[in-house]
């Protein structure tokens, strides 16, 4: 069994604590809170060991009845791999922790290229994670994209993409931030950092993005524009997304034509938290014009996509035999999970 650490308990860590522990091949042996919190209780009660960034904070832990396991280095001590999920910026200055302990360690995408120095992505580079201490996985966005991009260049070659991003303004349970009635550019300067970010997994591809920030909590969408090399057929990438364990295609009988029909969608069908492990194709919005102008629309549930790519990177790196097909199987079989 893998051993498994979750650094920071919150939005990503704690799904990826549960799929994790899902997983035949791999075990949950703590997580980390900064505070109790119903997320510390939350831990308490799927029996993860809880160990807390600042020891003299065990007795705040413990009046509110919970159980220290240990500080944060013990359990990196105890642990084969750690995920990495405290918020962006804070997870690059724990590599001197997991350097101390030799431990491997993956990060999430609030953390720059460098931090790991080798960017992830299960679709397109889960062969490159064998062998590596540090990997970081790419974020929601860039998940997104790298996954539709990928599936696109092995069936006709991609020249370029072209693409704007329409972000959440917060997740649900974040009541902080905003904007409560804006449509924020984000950044104003065109391009983004997401086409750059693609570019660490898909070094070769021509990607220019645009990004704003509206406000819902559900998913992200995006406007997606790809020159193919060669002239696309429709019914053909429609199959290939049938086919792919992680885009599922949004059939155009289902009537749905937004965010919250499709996470109500994702609730009926009884995922856990109303997940989306996979990306979320809209079937009508497929289009090729001219031959080799692919467009469409794509949701991306930005809580849950990231979380199975996690799984396959912990796979890869603790050098499991399993080919990148079969880790997704894997991974997909033991969340119960097959697409849309
Ligand atoms: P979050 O704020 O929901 O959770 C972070 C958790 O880490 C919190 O529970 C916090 O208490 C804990 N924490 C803070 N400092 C800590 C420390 N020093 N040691 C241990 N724990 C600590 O953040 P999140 O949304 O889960 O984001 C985590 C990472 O995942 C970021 O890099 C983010 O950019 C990335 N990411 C987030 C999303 C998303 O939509 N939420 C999507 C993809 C990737």
């Amino acid at each position: 069994m893998i051993k498994v650490a979750v650094n920071g308990f919150g939005t990503i860590g704690k799904r990826v604590a549960d799929a994790v522990s899902a997983q035949t091949d791999m075990e949950i042996v703590g997580v980390s809170k900064t505070r109790p919190s119903h997320e510390a209780m939350i831990a308490q009660k799927r029996g993860y060991p809880l160990y807390i960034a600042d020891i003299s904070k065990k007795d705040q832990f413990e009046n509110a009845g919970m159980k220290v396991a240990g500080s944060v280095e013990e359990m990196i001590q105890a642990a084969d791999i750690i995920v990495d999920a405290t918020p962006g910026g804070v997870g690059a200055g724990n590599r001197a922790m997991y350097e101390k302990f030799g431990k491997m360690a993956i990060w999430q995408g609030g953390e720059d290229h460098s931090v790991a120095g080798f960017s992830f992505n299960s679709s397109c580079n889960f062969a490159d994670a064998r062998g590596r201490q540090f990997a970081r996985v790419v974020s929601c966005n860039t998940t997104g994209l790298c996954r539709i991009i990928k599936l696109a260049d092995e069936a006709y070659g991609v020249k370029k993409v072209r693409a704007t991003m329409i972000r959440r303004g917060a997740d649900p349970g974040d009541a902080k931030r905003g904007p409560v009635d804006a449509i924020v550019l984000n950044p104003v300067t065109i391009p983004s950092h997401h086409g750059p970010d693609v570019q660490t997994v898909l070094p070769d591809i021509d990607i220019v993005t645009m990004a704003m920030i509206v406000p819902t909590t559900f998913m992200h969408m995006h406007v997606v524009q790809m020159d193919l090399a060669n002239a696309g057929d429709k019914d053909k990438i429609l199959r290939l997304i049938a086919d792919n364990p992680r885009i599922g295609l949004v059939k155009g009988y289902t009537g749905i034509k937004s965010t919250a029909e499709l996470k109500e969608y994702a609730s009926d069908l009884g995922r856990p938290r109303s997940d989306l492990w996979e990306s979320c194709v809209f079937e009508d919005s497929l289009s090729i014009v001219d031959g080799k102008e692919l467009y469409l629309f794509q949701a991306i549930h930005q809580e849950a996509d990231v979380v199975v790519e996690n799984v396959d990177c912990i796979r890869a790196m603790t050098g499991s035999a399993a080919t990148a097909g079969e880790s997704v199987a894997m991974t997909n079989r033991a969340l119960g999970f097959e697409t849309i």
